[in-house]
């Protein structure tokens, strides 16, 4: 462990200008990414924590057609949120299946976008060859024993998967993300935020060194939408997913009207899937329907011996969750 600073701005303004200023500093939220990277894996180094715990980020408002959630709101407070639970449970399903509830309680929501691969060769500073670790290296995971991996969006130059559960129905709802830098405030939709790795690996979204996450804007989905969440992995709980998917539904008359599916697990990045959308809308909510649409998802996937699994896997993760949701009430 290398030793860093620690300090504490007052307001949002003092900790933009103070990480912008600085290359080798990094917010700090609730710790539980970061302080595990740089001070139990040594895989990154930062020689000032900006902790930004206590500015004024936290908290959920209802505006007309959407939630405002703090950047520093806790996954917890998010998954009680009563509206939360009334209008978007595919939301509130995927934060309770992540992590463990003590995790829960420290993590925010800015922190849970911007959570670090679980690559077991990124977090292992042993292994020389991580193209998002140290750019040109090469990827010890294409070669080596892969099976937490991503199949879309991967690439020779790495196949680390974008591991967060909630950014799964947050993509399929077109969260818009909040951004404060020194040059003023910006948003970007979610589904813009993350970057493919192509041959940059490391450059894994479109925040310039020094932004902040003030807060997210979730839309709430049309009233008569049915949401879930299914995630698929090796234990019932405290593990991260092989596949998961996020699909939410308006059937009326037999019809689907409207429908949103994201995937996760499977991806670089949180993975919208707006061809099998395209498919659902307007057909009958049928399995032959649902298959049409996990065909149409899991097009071109790129595995290797590891994460072939995954093709087949993903597909029924698409269909059961489809079938689950038109299935429940509205
Ligand atoms: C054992 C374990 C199991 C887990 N299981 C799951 C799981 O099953 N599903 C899941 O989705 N997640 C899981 N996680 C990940 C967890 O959700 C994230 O660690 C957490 O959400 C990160 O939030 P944080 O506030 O602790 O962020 P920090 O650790 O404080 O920060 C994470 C990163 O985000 C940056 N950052 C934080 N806030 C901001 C902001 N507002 N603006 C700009 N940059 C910011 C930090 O600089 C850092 O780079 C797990 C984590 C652990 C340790
Ligand atoms: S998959 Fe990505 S993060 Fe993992 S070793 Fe390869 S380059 Fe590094």
């Amino acid at each position: 462990m290398t030793a860093f600073e620690y300090v504490r701005p007052d307001d949002v303004t003092g900790a933009v200008a103070m990480v912008s200023a600085d290359p080798a500093a990094a917010y700090l939220a609730g710790g539980t990414t970061q302080l595990d990277l740089l001070l139990k894996d040594g895989v990154v180094t930062s020689d000032r924590l900006v902790d930004i715990g206590r500015l004024p980020l936290r908290g959920i408002t209802e505006g007309v057609g959407s939630l405002s959630v703090g950047a520093l709101t806790s996954m917890e407070e998010l998954s009680a949120d009563p509206v939360v639970r009334r209008r978007l449970p595919f939301v509130h399903d995927a934060l309770l299946a992540g992590a463990s509830p003590q995790l829960r309680n420290m993590a925010t929501i800015g922190g849970n976008l911007l959570q670090r691969t679980r690559c077991r060769y990124f977090r292992d500073a042993a292994v020389p060859a991580c193209n998002k670790r140290a750019p040109g290296s090469g990827c010890a995971a294409v070669a080596g024993r892969a099976r937490m991996h991503a199949i879309l969006g991967a690439s020779e130059s790495c196949i680390a998967v974008h591991a967060s559960d909630l950014c799964v129905p947050f993509a399929a709802l077109d969260v818009e993300v909040h951004i404060r830098g020194t040059g003023g405030r910006r948003s970007v939709p979610l589904t813009e935020f993350y970057l493919l790795p192509g041959d940059r690996p490391d450059i894994e979204t479109v925040l310039e060194h020094g932004e902040l996450i003030t807060h997210v804007e979730v839309p709430l989905p049309p009233s008569g939408t049915r949401s879930g969440y299914l995630k698929v992995r090796d234990r019932a709980s405290y593990e991260f997913a092989l596949t998961s998917a996020a699909a939410a539904l308006v059937i009326e008359d037999g019809t689907i009207v409207w429908a949103r599916l994201a995937l996760g697990g499977v991806g670089t990045v949180p993975w919208r899937a707006r061809e099998a959308e395209a498919i659902l809308t307007g057909a009958a909510p049928t399995v032959q329907t649902y298959r049409a649409a996990a065909e149409a998802t899991i097009r071109d996937p790129f595995t290797v011996p590891g994460t072939a699994f995954k093709v087949e896997l993903a597909k029924r993760t698409i269909v059961r969750i489809l079938r689950d949701v038109a299935e429940a009430r509205p």
